[in-house]
C-alpha cells in the first residue's frame, strides 16, 4: 500500500476532464445497457475517445470505491477520508434519498423500491450519478470516493469500461452487528448528519472477535430532529443484506481478481477503526501532515 500516497491530489484539471468523460460515458453506457426499465430519464449520446480517461494516477486525484454491507459505515469512513484527501464523497444512496425528498418524477417509484430494500435500476442510478458528476464538475471538483456504487457486476463492468478505479476498500463487520447498527441509525432532519444510538457489545464467538461500539450521539441541537430511515427496519435491513450477498458480494470478487481490493475488518467503533484504516491505506502520516499544513 506504500504506493497509495502517490495517488494524492495533483492536477485538478486532469481530474476534471476524467469526471467529464465519466459522466458522458455513463450516459451512453446506460442508454446501451438498459432497455427494460420502468422509467426512462433522458440520456445523451457522446462520441469520445475510449482512452481519454486512462491517465497516469500521478497526474490526477484519487478515484476510489467503498464497498460493504448496509450499515457497515461506508458513508462515515468515506466522508472522513474525503475531507482528508479533498475529494468529493459521492454516495448513490444519498442521491436516491435526495431524489426521494425532492418529490421529482422518479420519487414515487423510488420510494417503493427503497422501502422494500431492493436495488434501483441501473438506468436510474446511472442517471442520478451522471447528474451529480456534472454538478460537481461545474463546481471544479476533482477525483472522488464512490460509496454504494457499483453494487452489481453490471455496474462494475460499466464503470471499468470508462474509468480507472485505483483502489476498492471493502469494509467488513459481522452480520449481527450490522443489523444492530442499522436499527440504531438516526439522521438529523435539519443538518442531515448521521448518528447512532446503539450501544454495541457482542462477545467473540464462532471465530468472530468481540466487538464494542459506543453510541455516536447527536449534539443537543439535533436531538429533537432525529429521524429513522424508512429502510432501517429489521425486515428491510435483512432483505438489504440478502440482496447484498446475492448481487453485491460478486462485486468484491470482481475487484479482488483485479488486485484492487483492500479488505478491512472493522475492529470496533470510530476511535479504534479510523487510525487502523488510515494505517492500512498508508495515510497515517498524511493526517498529521495535513493538520501541520493547516496550522
Ligand atoms: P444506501 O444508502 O447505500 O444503503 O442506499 C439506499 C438505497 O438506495 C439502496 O437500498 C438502493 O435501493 C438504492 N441504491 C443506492 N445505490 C444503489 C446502486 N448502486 N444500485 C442500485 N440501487 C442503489
Amino acid at each position: 500500500m506504500a504506493t497509495l500516497i502517490r495517488l494524492l491530489p495533483k492536477s485538478p484539471l486532469a481530474s476534471r476532464a476524467s469526471v467529464s468523460y465519466f459522466q458522458r460515458c455513463l450516459s451512453s453506457s446506460v442508454a446501451a445497457s438498459q432497455s427494460d426499465s420502468l422509467v426512462s430519464p433522458p440520456v445523451h449520446h457522446f462520441t469520445v475517445s475510449p482512452n481519454l480517461n486512462r491517465r497516469d494516477p500521478k497526474d490526477r486525484n484519487v478515484q476510489w470505491v467503498f464497498l460493504g454491507c448496509p450499515g457497515v459505515g461506508k458513508g462515515t469512513y468515506a466522508s472522513r477520508l474525503c475531507n482528508l484527501l479533498g475529494v468529493p464523497h459521492i454516495s448513490t444512496g444519498d442521491l436516491v434519498r435526495d431524489e426521494l425528498s425532492s418529490s421529482g418524477p422518479l420519487s414515487e417509484q423510488l420510494n417503493e423500491i427503497v422501502n422494500q430494500g431492493k436495488l434501483v435500476s441501473d438506468e436510474i442510478i446511472l442517471s442520478l450519478l451522471s447528474k451529480r458528476l456534472v454538478t460537481g464538475e461545474a463546481k471544479g471538483e476533482s477525483g472522488f470516493i464512490l460509496d454504494g456504487f457499483p453494487r452489481t457486476i453490471k455496474q462494475a463492468e460499466i464503470l471499468e469500461g470508462i474509468i480507472d478505479i485505483d483502489l476498492v476498500v471493502n469494509l467488513k463487520l459481522r452480520e449481527d452487528v450490522l443489523i444492530e447498527k442499522c436499527l440504531g441509525r438516526r439522521l438529523c432532519s435539519q443538518c442531515g448528519k448521521n448518528f447512532n444510538i446503539a450501544s454495541i457489545n457482542v462477545k467473540g464467538e464462532n471465530g468472530y472477535p468481540a466487538i464494542s461500539m459506543a453510541p455516536l450521539l447527536p449534539p443537543e441541537s439535533c436531538m429533537s430532529r432525529l429521524i429513522t430511515r424508512a429502510d432501517d427496519t429489521e425486515k428491510v435491513v435483512k432483505e438489504r443484506l440478502r440482496i447484498y450477498n446475492e448481487k453485491s458480494q460478486p462485486v468484491e470478487d470482481f475487484y479482488r481478481s483485479r488486485g484492487k481490493l483492500l479488505e478491512f475488518d472493522l475492529p470496533g467503533g470510530i476511535p479504534e477503526s479510523w487510525p487502523k484504516l488510515l494505517k492500512a491505506l498508508d495515510l497515517d502520516n498524511y493526517e498529521e501532515k495535513e493538520s501541520a499544513a493547516m496550522a
